[in-house]
């Protein structure tokens, strides 16, 4: 656990989450301002700050968190489809510091960046 990072509180329980799913590995929660009718967080439950920190000694939590998107995402019946977001660093737009990987659905999505 990172001190004064907000997931690894949540993940602690010492902040509430509208938690959605929890595994060993993983914890899967309702984004406080969703951008769409389902948007979820995917969140290992080992502080990683960001995409540009996954290594080999860390990769099994990645694993994990698509693992579960693939699970959540029946869950919530996202069976057209759905994005999955994930924002690294400053220029990526990320203002939490804990990798995390955004699951937006429940309606047809038109913007596109790539
Ligand atoms: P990012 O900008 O990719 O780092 O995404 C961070 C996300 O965390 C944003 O979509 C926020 O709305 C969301 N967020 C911030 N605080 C909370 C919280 N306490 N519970 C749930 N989601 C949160």
């Amino acid at each position: 656990m990172a001190n004064d990072c907000l997931f690894c509180k949540i993940i602690a329980g010492e902040i509430p989450s509208n938690k959605v799913y929890e595994d060993e590995y993983v914890l899967a929660f309702r984004d406080i301002a969703p951008q769409a009718p389902v948007h979820i967080l995917v969140v290992p439950k080992e502080h990683i700050c960001c995409a540009n920190a996954v290594d080999e000694s860390n990769s099994v939590y990645v694993a994990k968190c698509f693992e579960a998107i693939a699970k959540i995402a029946k869950a919530e019946g996202l069976d057209n489809g759905y994005r999955v977001i994930n924002n690294c660093g400053a220029d990526g737009g990320q203002t939490v510091m804990h990798l995390h990987f955004h699951i937006i659905g429940g309606v047809k999505l038109s913007e596109k960046v790539v």
